[in-house]
């Protein structure tokens, strides 16, 4: 039997919510890019649904902008902005060069044209959300009457929580505090081929260094797993601390310990656990290195 595709193109918040309403919920499906969604439809993962509301006519959600809010800069990323978008955008470039370098690496540029970070972030499995999970950025979401912020991390946790079960909230964008000043910040993506590939793993680290070679403000993520997540317990143990054969020796035991790997189709947990490991030693080693009386400390007599 043929059904009928109806197409929806809402040109603000409050017109899309409505006409989300309307049909009703489990009766319509919101399209950013519909990158993520032709494979799901076109692998029989997903069936299409009979109305297709399309995002791409609301201008509030297609702009990168800068404000200052309580004395502090934001980045304010919308979630229809696309992932040529990021790589190109002056502003990411200046203060979120990992995320440019994970659009970079982000299927092909006819898809990076389309997919957006919105839908990106909302299949919580998108290879740009580690990058975010280290600048704590915060969900931006429209209930119907406001705009409501939420941290990507807490969002996170809760959708595995609820067996990733979603509401029906718009996600409208997301914020980045960028005012504190890294000395590295870096994105790292391993797949089953160099380019154009799902990711088997990708990890995302930011933080300082000083004269002394002590660790300060470190932040990682890693995605692998049920969904991409910071780790928290390696970060607490890697601040504040000198670099030291004991120090990274202990910083991959951690991260083998916390990081959730998932086995998939193409690896192993335990694989997955000591590649994630191996890439953030080696980088915070090598960030350390550099930064650290400009390189020339050996590691095993400091
Ligand atoms: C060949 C190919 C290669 C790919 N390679 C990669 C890769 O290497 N890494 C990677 O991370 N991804 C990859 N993808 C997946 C996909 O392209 C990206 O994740 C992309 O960023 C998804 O964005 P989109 O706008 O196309 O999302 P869509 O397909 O439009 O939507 C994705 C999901 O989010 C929902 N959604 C979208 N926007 C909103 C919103 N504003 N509010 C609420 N819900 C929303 C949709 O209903 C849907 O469930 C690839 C896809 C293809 C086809």
């Amino acid at each position: 039997m043929l059904t009928a595709q109806k197409i929806w193109s809402p040109t603000n918040l409050k017109e899309a919510w409505e006409i989300q309403n309307h049909i009703g919920i489990g009766e319509y499906c919101l399209v950013s890019g519909g990158t993520w969604l032709r494979t799901q439809w076109e692998a029989n993962l997903r069936e299409m649904s009979t109305n297709l509301i399309s995002l791409e006519k609301i201008a509030e959600m297609q702009e990168v902008t800068e404000q200052l809010a309580f004395g502090k800069r934001e980045i304010v990323i919308g979630a229809q902005v696309t992932l040529a978008n990021c790589i190109e955008s002056e502003l990411m470039q200046t203060y979120l060069p990992s995320l440019v370098k994970a659009c970079r690496r982000i299927a092909a540029p006819s898809i990076r044209n389309q997919a957006t970070i919105g839908g990106n972030i909302y299949t919580a499995a998108g290879d740009t959300i580690p990058v975010f999970l280290i600048y704590e950025a915060k969900l931006r979401w429209f209930n119907g009457q406001t705009i409501e912020t939420e941290p990507l991390e807490q969002w996170l946790i809760t959708l595995q929580a609820n067996q990733f079960k979603r509401d029906n909230r718009m996600l409208v964008g997301l914020t980045i505090e960028v005012e504190a000043q890294d000395d590295f910040s870096f994105f790292i993506k391993v797949g089953r081929r160099e380019t154009f590939t799902a990711s088997l793993v990708t990890v995302a680290g930011k933080g300082t260094v000083d004269n002394n070679g002590l660790f300060g403000s470190v932040l990682l993520a890693a995605g692998g797993g049920p969904v991409p997540a910071r780790l928290s317990a390696t970060e607490l143990a890697t601040c504040n601390r000198s670099g030291s054969t004991e120090l990274f020796k202990s910083i991959y035991k951690s991260i083998t310990t916390e990081f959730e790997a998932t086995t998939d189709a193409f690896a192993s947990a335990e694989y997955k656990k000591t590649v994630v490991a191996n890439l953030l030693v080696s980088e915070l080693f090598d960030r350390w290195e550099k930064n650290h009386l400009g390189g020339v400390t050996n590691v095993a007599g400091s």
